[in-house]
């Protein structure tokens, strides 16, 4: 299944600093960047062509209904047979991509990385708060299963939410390496760059100590079976150091696109052996 990248330059749901609107293209820039080359580490070429194609950024900025336009282009790709890979953007947007994905998909297991469970009822009076997304999602029932993971900054509250819906949470004090989700179909990634430590992903908007390391990361996407589509959030360009970021960024959309094609049934059509 050819991946779809989907740019989505949002960030008025960020209750701290905005930035991460400017994400996609600092992403993208990264992903070109003559100082790496285009291979995946199990040996594909993401630029072979069909690997990926690019369905560019969303227009978002004088949308009156930005999550409605969110949800219908990724039901677009969807619809067109291509696995949305979405590169925010805060991370209220995963809410109207999970919308358009649910449809198509169950059962539908998303796994979240984050420093945050984003599971607040409303934060600062805002139900939509990118503090909010996965209350939303389970509220309407958007998956069967949520797993977070790298989760360190959790208080009463979102233990309370997390209890009220099932959701499975393995914090980052408690992470053993090696472990890997066990499911049944179709698994969804939602990777939050804060989940990452602050040395290895610094342009975020909530630096939070004690997260993933890149290598634990990437070791966790290769792990995954039945990917079918993920995003990439909270990327902050103007926090970033020397595009540090962007890069770890991009690593992770090449990780990611090959776990989409690595798909049971999937051919793997960017392998060759040109160099
Ligand atoms: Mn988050
Ligand atoms: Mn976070």
């Amino acid at each position: 299944m050819t991946v779809a990248l989907l740019g989505v330059p949002y960030d008025a749901a960020s209750s701290y600093q905005r930035g991460a609107a400017k994400a996609p293209p600092a992403i993208r820039a990264a992903l070109r960047n003559d100082s790496s080359n285009s291979w995946s580490e199990s040996l594909v070429d993401t630029a072979a062509p069909g690997f990926i194609t690019d369905a560019d950024d969303l227009v978002l900025d004088r949308s009156p209904d930005p999550f409605g336009a969110i949800q219908s282009a990724v039901s677009h790709l969807l619809d067109l047979g291509r696995a949305p890979l979405v590169l925010g953007g805060d991370h209220s947007i995963t809410l109207p991509v999970l919308r358009a994905f649910r449809p198509h998909y169950r059962p539908l297991t998303i796994l979240h990385v984050d420093a945050h469970p984003d599971l607040y009822d409303e934060f600062e009076g805002d139900k939509y708060s990118h503090a909010c997304p996965f209350a939303r999602v389970m509220e309407e029932g958007l998956a069967d299963r949520l797993v977070q993971v790298g989760i360190r900054t959790m208080n009463h509250h979102q233990r309370e939410q997390a209890d009220r819906f099932g959701t499975e949470i393995i914090e980052m004090k408690d992470w053993k390496d090696g472990w890997r989700l066990q499911s049944e179909g179709a698994v969804y990634i939602s990777f939050d760059m804060d989940g990452l430590d602050p040395a290895s992903a610094p342009g975020v908007s909530h630096p939070e100590p004690g997260g993933f390391t890149t290598r634990q990361a990437l070791s966790l996407i290769q792990s995954v079976e039945g990917l079918i589509g993920a995003d990439i959030v909270e990327y902050n360009p103007d926090n970033d150091l020397r595009d540090l970021t962007a890069r770890v960024a991009a690593k992770l959309v090449k990780e990611l696109a090959c776990a989409i094609h690595r798909r049971k049934g999937d051919s793997p059509t960017g392998r060759s052996h040109t160099t």
